[in-house]
C-alpha cells in the first residue's frame, strides 16, 4: 500500500502547478484506450526509491465566497481524514489569509504530517520576511518553494519522504478474498455491505485497522473467507463527506489498490454518470478484476430486453471494461447478491491463471496466419514467440523484430484471441512487446 500524499490549499496558490511538476513526464502516459476519463487527480511517483501517490484536490468553480469556503474546508477534512502526509499550499505573494487560517484550523485538529508549502517565492536570493509570516498558521514544515520555477522542490519532496518513513507500517492483513465495493455515493453499497455479512454469513469480525482507519468485514460463505474492506468508509454516512466527487475517488483509491477484486456498483435507476466512469476508471488503471454490479434492478419496469440494452450502455459507456461480467442485483432484496461471491472467485481464479507456453505459442500462431501483423513501412513485421511473465494480472510478453510497429489495434486483436481461447474473464490482461531479431 503506497502512502498517499494530497495538496490542499484555496484557489489559485498554485496546487494544479505543483502537482504537473511532481508528476513530470508520467502525466503524459498515452493510453489508447477509449472511454477512459483523462483528467486525473492522482499519479503515482517517487522520490529517491520512496513510492507514493500524489493526488490533487482539483479545481474548484467559485460561485461565490461562502460556497468557495465550504468545499475548501470540506477539502481540507477530507485530506486530514484520508491522506498520510499533506501539503498544504499557500501564497507567499498574497501573505496569510483569513481562509488560509481557517483551513490551517482544520489541518490541525488530527495528528498528522502538513507540510506547509509557501509558494511564489521565485526568487531566494530575495526572499521577504513574508515567508515567515506563515509560521503563525503552526506547523512544524514550513518551506518557501517556487512550484513553477521548480525552486526548493527538492527539499519539499525530501520532507515528504521523511514523513512517510515515520509513519506506521500497516499491519499484517487477513487472510481471504478482498472484495472492494466501489461506486457513487448511493449506489447501494451499504446496502450490499449488509446483505453479503448479513447474519446468516456468521459474520466473524469488523477489524480495525489493518490500514490506518479502515475498518474490514470480514465472512465466511460456502467454507470460504471473504473480506469486504474498507467498510468503514462505506458505511460513514456522512453525507456532506459522501457528496463530494474529490471524497469518493479518494476513498477509491485507497480501496482499490487493497483489493483483491473490485466490484463496481452502478445504480440501475441512473444509469452511467461521469463519477461512475472515474471510478471505473481508477480500477481499470490499476489493473484490478472487476465485476460490474447493475444494483437496485428490482426497482425497474423490465421488459424483454432491459437487460440487454442495459448491457449495450455498460459497454458503450464504458467500454474499457468490456472484459467484466455483469451481474444484476437488488441489494435490498438480496436478489442474486450471492451470486457475486461466486463470480468473485471465478474472477479471481482467472486473474491469477497461468497458460502453458507451448499452448499460449499455439493459440498465437493460430491468431498469426489468420490476420498477419501488417507490413509498415515496407518491413516485414514478424511475433515469434509468447510467454506468460507473470499473473494477477496476467502479463504476456511477446517477441518481435519491429515492437514499435505494431499498431495498438492489432495488440487488440490478439488480447481477443487470448481471451476467446483462454477465457480470463474479468481480468484485465497486459500484453508486452519485446524486440527480439
Ligand atoms: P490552483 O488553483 O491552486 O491549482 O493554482 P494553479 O496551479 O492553477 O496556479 C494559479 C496561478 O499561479 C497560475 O497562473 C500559475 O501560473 C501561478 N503560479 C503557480 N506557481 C507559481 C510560482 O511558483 N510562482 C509564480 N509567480 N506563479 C505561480
Ligand atoms: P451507498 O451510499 O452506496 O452506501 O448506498 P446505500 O446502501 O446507503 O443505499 C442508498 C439508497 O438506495 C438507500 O435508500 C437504499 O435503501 C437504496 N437501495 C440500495 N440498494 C437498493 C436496491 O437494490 N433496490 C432499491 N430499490 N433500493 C436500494
Amino acid at each position: 500500500m503506497k502512502p498517499i500524499v494530497a495538496i490542499v490549499g484555496r484557489p489559485n496558490v498554485g496546487k494544479s502547478t505543483l502537482f504537473n511538476k511532481l508528476v513530470g513526464d508520467r502525466i503524459a502516459i498515452v493510453d489508447d484506450q477509449p472511454g477512459v476519463t483523462r483528467d486525473r487527480l492522482y499519479r503515482e511517483t517517487d522520490w529517491l526509491g520512496t513510492e507514493f501517490v500524489i493526488v490533487d484536490t482539483g479545481g474548484l468553480e467559485p460561485r461565490n465566497k461562502d460556497f468557495m469556503m465550504t468545499k475548501i474546508k470540506q477539502q481540507a477534512e477530507v485530506a486530514i481524514n484520508e491522506a498520510d502526509v499533506i501539503l498544504f499550499v499557500v501564497d507567499g505573494k498574497a501573505g496569510v489569509t483569513a481562509l488560509d487560517e481557517e483551513v490551517a484550523y482544520i489541518l490541525r485538529k488530527k495528528n498528522k504530517p502538513v507540510i506547509l508549502c509557501v509558494n511564489k517565492v521565485d526568487n531566494f536570493q530575495r526572499q521577504s520576511d513574508d515567508v515567515y509570516d506563515f509560521w503563525s498558521l503552526g506547523f512544524e514544515f514550513l518551506l518557501p518553494i517556487s512550484a513553477e520555477h521548480k525552486l526548493n522542490l527538492g527539499d519539499m519532496l525530501d520532507t515528504i519522504v521523511q514523513n512517510i518513513n515515520q509513519l506506521e507500517l500497516p499491519e499484517e492483513e487477513e487472510e481471504g478474498l478482498k472484495l472492494a465495493i466501489i461506486g457513487k455515493p448511493n449506489a447501494g453499497k451499504s446496502s450490499l455491505v449488509n446483505r453479503l455479512s448479513g447474519k446468516e454469513r456468521a459474520i466473524v469480525s469488523d477489524i480495525a485497522g489493518t490500514t490506518r482507519d479502515a475498518i474490514d468485514t470480514t465472512f465466511e460463505y460456502n467454507y470460504n473467507k471473504y473480506i469486504l474492506i474498507d467498510t468503514a468508509g462505506i458505511r460513514r454516512k456522512s453525507k456532506v463527506e459522501e457528496s463530494l466527487e474529490y471524497y469518493s475517488v479518494l476513498r477509491a483509491i485507497k480501496t482499490i489498490k487493497r483489493s483483491d477484486v473490485c466490484m463496481l456498483m452502478l445504480d440501475a435507476q441512473e444509469g452511467i454518470t461521469e463519477q461512475d466512469k472515474k471510478i471505473a476508471g481508477i480500477a481499470y488503471d490499476e489493473k484490478k478484476p472487476i465485476i460490474v454490479v447493475m444494483n437496485k434492478w428490482d426497482a425497474l419496469k423490465k421488459e424483454t430486453n432491459t437487460m440487454k440494452d442495459m448491457k449495450a450502455l455498460i459497454l458503450s459507456e464504458l467500454p474499457f471494461l468490456n472484459y467484466a461480467p455483469v451481474e444484476f442485483v437488488s441489494a435490498l432484496t438480496g436478489q442474486r447478491t450471492l451470486k457475486l461471491l461466486d463470480l468473485a472467485d471465478t474472477v479471481y481464479d482467472e486473474y491469477t491463471k497461468r497458460i502453458s507456453t507451448g499452448i499460449l505459442n499455439t493459440v498465437l500462431k493460430e491468431a498469426l496466419i489468420l490476420n498477419a501483423p501488417p507490413t509498415r513501412k515496407g518491413r516485414l513485421v514478424k511475433i515469434n514467440y509468447a510467454t506468460q511473465i507473470s499473473t494477477a494480472p496476467p502479463r504476456f510478453v511477446l517477441f518481435c523484430n519491429y515492437p514499435d510497429l505494431i499498431h495498438f489495434s492489432y495488440l487488440r486483436y490478439l488480447e481477443n484471441k487470448f481471451r476467446d481461447a483462454f477465457g480470463f474473464e474479468g481480468s484485465p490482461i497486459d500484453i508486452i512487446l519485446q524486440k527480439k531479431g
